[in-house]
């Protein structure tokens, strides 16, 4: 049972009354057949009410075992998160082909979400996924595979806890490999309408990070895979300085936290993400958004959001720029779409940040710009359903699996039912 259970953020208190944490997936089965409303939550990392349920929640974080690793796949239990194996899978020569901002977030929360870290070629980390295994709201435990179904599994596996209790699931892997940070600092904004492609292809993943208070990207993170040809930089990447000591995404902030940089080269789980585990990651008290538009519009929209710069600034902690190559799964913000992201780290002011979003959706509305499922967003649903071609289908797929709407819950009646 529980009270006073918020997100990692603190900015959201869930209501369901009841919280399990079931150890197998025969209990797993139970609940759901006994609950008239229930949802899965994983890590607590969403900044919105999409892991709550009116009545039960499940927490699989006592399913917490690697199941299998070979040479092309990992299998694991679906309480981990990517922090918790990466080390197994890399001491075993295997590697994830990205990984968030941070490691601290469940494996399943992330993919259901369309959660992604940077690259121009890197899709978003659900594209790992190869099979799903989930409790369906029939109590039936079910699977459904990239193999075997095809375009179906394309729907099911950005799915916001739509689909049922997922209990276990497939990612490809890739042989291991090791990665280099380069950070610079200072960039001004006019570099970029010439210059964006080849500053986001500078390496394997690449962050630019601005606070808006000028027309200049404050810094750039460029991560190098080693096993690949990269680039060694001078001491100035176009204007911008390459750093002599680790820095913190946010300027003035202790960079303890962060992954090490200065062009050290390390595994993979140790670079990839901005934060090391064990760490906090970002600030803690902050509020997050993230909005996604066609890669081709980047530097128009870059030009754009710096027009409200001054509306923006005085609430931020920090935005980050990253890319995410397009892919097929119909709920991900990158469907079909090369993508660039325009991240925002608030500050925990949520009634201003919620005053000033709308006016960040109306200027990115000419790119049809989709919002992060897991942070912060005012959309409309019909204006979400504008920018999701295959959104039919997937509530289709949806009641397939959970006629009785078990896992609907606030969230997905507001943006994503009929
Ligand atoms: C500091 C910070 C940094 C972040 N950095 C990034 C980033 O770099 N890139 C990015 O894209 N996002 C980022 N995010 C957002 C984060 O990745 C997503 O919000 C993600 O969904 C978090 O997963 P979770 O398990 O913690 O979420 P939760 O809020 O616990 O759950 C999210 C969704 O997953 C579902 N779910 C969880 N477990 C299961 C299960 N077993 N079966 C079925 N459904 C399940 C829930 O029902 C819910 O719909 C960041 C968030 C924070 C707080």
């Amino acid at each position: 049972m529980s009270s006073n259970r918020k997100n990692w953020a603190g900015n959201y208190q869930y209501k369901a009354k009841n919280l399990y944490q079931p150890k197998t997936v025969e209990e797993i089965q139970q609940i759901v057949a006994k609950a008239k409303k229930v949802k899965a939550v994983g890590s607590q990392h969403c900044f919105n009410d999409i892991a709550d349920s009116d009545e039960t929640q499940i927490s699989c974080e006592n399913l917490n075992k690697i199941i299998s690793i070979d040479e092309k796949t990992v299998t694991i239990e679906s309480g981990l998160k990517y922090g918790q194996f990466c080390s197994e899978l890399d001491e075993k020569g295997f590697a994830i082909h990205n990984l968030a901002s941070l490691p601290h977030i469940s494996v399943v929360g992330a993919c259901v979400t369309a959660t992604h870290g940077s690259g121009v070629k890197n899709k978003n980390l659900a594209e790992a996924v190869s099979e799903i295994e989930f409790v369906a709201g029939t109590g039936d435990l079910l699977a459904l595979s990239r193999e075997k179904d095809g375009e179906k599994f394309n729907g099911a596996v950005v799915n916001l806890g739509g689909l049922g209790i997922v209990t276990k699931i497939t990612l490809d892997t890739e042989k291991s490999f090791q990665v280099r940070q380069d950070c610079f600092q200072n960039l001004a904004l006019e570099e970029l309408p010439d210059n964006f492609e080849t500053i986001m292809s500078a390496g394997y993943s690449v962050s630019l990070f601005t606070d808006w208070q000028k027309p200049s990207i404050n810094q750039i993170w460029v991560k190098s895979r080693l096993d690949r040809e990269f680039n060694e930089f001078e001491d100035e990447y176009f204007d911008a300085k390459k750093c002599t000591e680790n820095i913190h995404p946010i300027d003035g902030i202790s960079a303890e936290n962060c992954t090490e940089q200065l062009g050290i080269g390390g595994v993979w789980y140790e670079r990839l993400p901005h934060f090391k585990m064990g760490f906090t990651p970002s600030v803690g008290a902050e509020l997050q958004s993230e909005y996604f538009v066609a890669r081709e519009n980047a530097v128009e929209a870059i030009f754009a959001l710096e027009k409200i710069r001054e509306q923006i600034a005085p609430l931020l902690l920090v935005s980050e720029i990253r890319t995410i190559a397009a892919d097929e799964m119909w709920l991900s913000m990158n469907y079909q779409r090369d993508s660039v992201a325009f991240h925002f780290t608030w500050k925990q002011d949520a009634d201003a940040v919620m005053r000033l979003l709308p006016t960040i959706e109306s200027t990115l509305e000419r790119f049809n710009a989709r919002p992060h499922w897991g942070k912060l967003f005012t959309m409309s649903k019909e204006k979400i359903h504008s920018l999701y071609p295959k959104m039919k289908d997937f509530i289709e797929l949806l009641h397939e699996y959970d006629p009785q709407e078990k896992f609907v819950n606030k969230y997905l009646q507001q943006n994503i039912l009929r």
